[in-house]
Parts: C-alpha cells; sequence; structure tokens
C-alpha cells in the first residue's frame, strides 16, 4: 500500500508541483487547500506524512501543525513544513511546536522528495514501543496483551496459531527463517506437524495481510529455505 502524503497548501501551481513530483516516486497524494476544516479531513485521509505550509488562507501552518499534534489519531504523523519566510525565528517555532522537519521556498522537488523519504524511514527499522506496550512495525501494530494485530488500524482477524507467526515475524523481522526453526518457534514440541503446515499458515497469513497474497511484499519466500518477514523500503 502506498505511503500517503497529505498536502496543505494554498497555491495550486505549489500543489500541483508538489502532487506531480510525490506520485512520481509511487506516494499517494491529497491536497488540502488550508481552509476551514483542516483538521477534520487530514482526519479522514489518515496520512503517513504531512506537508504544510506556514502561510494559508484561514489559519497559519503552525496554528495547523498545534492542531494536528493534539490529535488523537494523528499525533505522530511527521510534518515537514513549507515557508517562504527563510526567517530563523519561524524555523525554530516550527520545530519547537512540533514539526519535523522544513524547506524553505523556493525548494528543489527532488530534495524535498528525499526529506520526504527520510521521515517515512525513520521509523521502520527499529521497533518502536508505544506508551500501552503495543510495539508498531510498519503499518502493523501487535497488542501483546490483547493478543490483537492490526494493520493500517484496522484489526487483522487471526487465528491463534497465525497470530503466533506474526507475532514471531513481527519481532523478528528482516532474518530469514527455515520451516523448521519456525516449527521450532512458534509450535514448539508439537508432534502432529510438519514443515508442510507451515507452508499452510504462511499462506493463510499472507492472505491476511499482503494485498496480493501471491507476490507478497512482507513475508516472502527464502528460495530453497524458509520465509523472511520485512517491511519494505519505499525506494
Ligand atoms: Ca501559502
Amino acid at each position: 500500500m502506498p505511503k500517503k502524503i497529505a498536502i496543505v497548501e494554498d497555491e495550486p501551481e505549489l500543489a500541483s508541483l508538489l502532487e506531480y513530483n510525490l506520485a512520481g516516486q509511487g506516494f499517494g497524494t491529497r491536497v488540502f487547500p488550508g481552509t476551514q476544516n483542516t483538521i477534520a479531513s487530514l482526519a479522514d485521509y489518515r496520512p503517513d506524512l504531512i506537508i504544510l505550509d506556514v502561510m494559508l488562507p484561514d489559519a497559519d501552518g503552525f496554528h495547523l501543525c498545534r492542531e494536528v499534534r493534539r490529535h488523537s489519531a494523528l499525533g505522530s504523523v511527521p510534518i515537514i513544513f513549507l515557508t517562504a519566510r527563510s526567517d530563523e525565528v519561524d524555523r525554530v517555532l516550527g520545530l519547537e511546536i512540533g514539526g519535523d522537519d522544513y524547506v524553505t521556498k523556493p525548494f528543489s522537488p527532488r530534495e524535498l522528495v528525499a526529506r520526504v523519504k527520510a521521515h517515512l524511514r525513520r521509523g521502520d527499522p527499529v521497533e518502536e514501543v508505544a506508551a500501552n506496550g503495543a510495539s508498531c512495525r510498519g503499518p502493523f501494530r501487535l497488542d501483546r496483551a490483547a493478543h490483537r494485530v492490526y494493520q493500517d488500524s484496522r484489526e487483522l482477524p487471526l487465528t491463534s496459531t497465525e497470530f503466533r507467526l506474526l507475532e514471531f515475524f513481527l519481532t523478528h523481522p528482516g532474518r530469514a527463517y527455515s520451516r523448521e526453526q519456525l516449527l521450532q518457534e512458534v509450535w514448539g514440541e508439537q508432534h502432529f506437524v510438519t514443515p508442510r503446515t507451515v507452508d499452510v499458515h504462511v499462506r493463510r497469513l499472507r492472505e491476511r495481510i499482503e494485498q496480493k497474497p501471491d507476490t507478497p511484499v512482507y513475508l516472502t519466500t527464502v528460495r530453497g529455505f524458509g520465509y523472511r518477514f520485512e517491511i519494505p523500503d519505499q525506494d
């Protein structure tokens, strides 16, 4: 699923330029002209990152940034400010009130895209632990206490074995595991399981988490060995 970038910008030409460059890199985009109710529209869209113009018609970008940070569903979304003002005070203020980065107009679209990618990658390789003990990796959130896994905030309907298998993969990403290792780790000492059992459950799990189970992006086959789970790079 492509990462979604919200572009909060009232100048149509600049918004189009940003959309063109981001879409060309495979990102989903939506432009918000920055008028009233932007915060509600953003909450509907659920962006992975927000590009936020400081100078907006109804409110300034700083005000909107504060609203985003206070919002329960948007609070941790990276924000890159776009500012025409090269004023040091504005830059510092933008970062102090919760912006993650800023780009001063005029900017090179290439540089902006590079910043977007860098901020999206930040959280990916390491496991982030949320305040309630749930851990997040890419679009997945694992709540061990509640025995639930969410993908893009949607709860996955998993059997107990699928849950244990996905839990193992989420906590051991990037490494290839053989079927025998997975049996040992996930099924433990059960005598009625065979390596074929692993294949069956991997196939079912792919149907839950992959957009196209036949060409998986998260749970891939390591030919002649077993399986690997990883959050793909956006590049
Ligand atoms: Ca503007």
